[in-house]
């Protein structure tokens, strides 16, 4: 591989997602080159233990054959099928009977999207379906969480809470509302889960009023464990509480797995944890476990059937797009079940025990706030002052000396801004691997301290 020709062409022709784009022409790429289990290489021929699964997606880790063989033999057997028009094809068949046999509640139906932001986007039109259906068109607001993401789709923009996605996008739009996130760690309720719990049903209730009542307003999202706004994980019992306070007050209660599903936090589903039992559920990322796009949208009976019998016959529920259950990412996606199902999981939630260990002992570092984590994901969150919580200033430019230590050190994580580390390794990680990212996450961490005006703030 000829690098500096791939990164000169890099630089003047392609746009990266979520990037500055100056940045980018300063810095350049690092060009990935190949992968296997936990493990990538650079076109440098530098390896880094992946301790992000990708963008929190290559569950299953780099180079599984049976999951390429998967791929491969339905390329050559048939590489598209449309959906239209009466078609249908095998693997997206068998794929959507195995997976609505496992999720949830009566989410007896699934929409193949084309990855997560398309799956809530999805919703995003599925909603006015229904609520046309019922004859309730005018609930048409939709609340979500501070710091929440649902994509980049310019609605799913919309309902992302995180600074960056707004910032002259023109969302969130009129109808687009957000509550407080439940962050045990920095909540205006303190810590108490209770506190929380109640805080985050009263915020609920309030904002509908704000809005008019529930008449106004179709559904509530949320994700169960906030990634991209930092790996948030809200208490035990907050789902639960969220989902009641939504059966009360008659509005759609909507679960966006796209991290968390596929054995991230342990089960196949983090809904498993409480028994929740969303209207809607969002899936992508592990759903193929990053070897092709897919994502998905579980819809309730209730949802479905309203549609189905309120939609004229004849006439077209107008929504669809030309990959929607692609043959070649079903195929995969069954592959990558088979691997969920035949260890994977467990194996996840063994490394993940280990992994919570050895970040709580993380938590003695100068620069640690706190670390949380479930399964295979977790966030660690640095402060400069431990009693105060204070954020680093952006001027001491943390965010950067992390990822450019941590390359040195041939780990990769993922840094949320100047304040927090995400984790999310692939679940088939031994317990080794995840002591060598451990402890080369010390050594970055002490690189950053030893930076004088770091070590000045501090
Ligand atoms: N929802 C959540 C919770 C996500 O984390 C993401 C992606 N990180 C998305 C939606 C959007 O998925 P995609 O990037 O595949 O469009």
């Amino acid at each position: 591989m000829d690098t500096p020709r791939l990164v000169s062409l890099d630089r003047e022709h392609l746009i990266h997602p979520v990037s500055s784009w100056q940045g980018h022409e300063t810095n350049g790429a690092t060009i990935l080159e190949s992968g296997k289990g936990v493990w990538l290489t650079d076109s440098n021929g530098h390896r880094l233990l992946d301790g992000f699964s990708g963008l929190w997606c290559v569950n299953t880790g780099y180079g599984c054959e049976s999951v390429v063989e998967a791929g491969r033999r339905q390329l050559e057997k048939l590489p598209y099928a449309t959906g239209y028009f009466g078609f249908s094809n095998e693997p997206a068949i068998e794929l959507a009977a195995r997976l609505t046999k496992q999720a949830p509640g009566h989410l007896n139906h699934i929409y193949f999207a084309l990855g997560g932001s398309d799956a809530v986007d999805s919703t995003l039109r599925f909603i006015r379906y229904y609520q046309h259906a019922r004859g309730t068109p005018e609930k048409r607001h939709v609340i979500g969480l501070q710091k929440g993401y649902h994509g980049s789709s310019f609605v799913g923009a919309g309902l992302t809470a995180l600074p960056v996605f707004h910032r002259d996008a023109d969302v969130p739009l009129p109808w687009q509302h957000h509550i407080p996130s439940p962050d045990p760690y920095r909540h205006p309720a303190g810590p108490n889960a209770e506190a929380i719990i109640q805080a985050s049903v009263r915020a609920l209730h309030d904002e509908i009023a704000k809005i008019g009542g529930p008449e106004h307003v179709a559904a509530f999202y949320c994700e169960l464990v906030q990634g991209s706004g930092g790996v948030i994980v809200p208490p035990a019992g907050w789902a639960s509480a969220m989902q009641a306070a939504c059966r009360e007050l008659n509005i759609l209660f909507i679960v966006d797995e796209v991290i968390t599903g596929f054995g991230r936090t342990g089960p196949l589903f983090a809904c498993e944890h409480e028994n929740i039992e969303p209207d809607m559920m969002t899936v992508a990322k592990g759903l193929t476990a990053g070897y092709a796009p897919m994502g998905g949208v579980f819809m309730s009976n209730e949802i479905y059937e309203t549609i189905r019998d309120k939609t004229p016959a004849g006439v077209a529920v107008g929504h669809g797009q030309t990959y929607s259950a692609h043959p070649v990412s079903a195929a995969i996606g069954l592959a990558v079940l088979d691997l969920y199902e035949g260890g994977l999981l467990e194996n996840g939630t063994r490394v993940g025990k280990h992994l919570a260990t050895r970040l709580a002992g993380l938590g003695n570092h100068p620069l640690v706030g706190t670390t949380r984590s479930i399964g295979m994901l977790a966030g660690i969150e640095l402060v400069i002052d431990k009693s105060a919580k204070t954020k680093p200033d952006p001027k001491l430019g943390i965010s950067g000396k992390l990822s450019r230590y941590g390359y040195e050190h041939g780990i990769l994580f993922r840094a949320f801004g100047d304040d927090v580390i995400g984790l999310a390794p692939p679940l088939c990680s031994t317990i080794a691997e995840m002591d060598q990212l451990c402890d080369g996450l010390v050594t970055v961490l002490d690189r950053v301290i030893a930076d004088p005006a770091v070590a000045l703030a501090l």
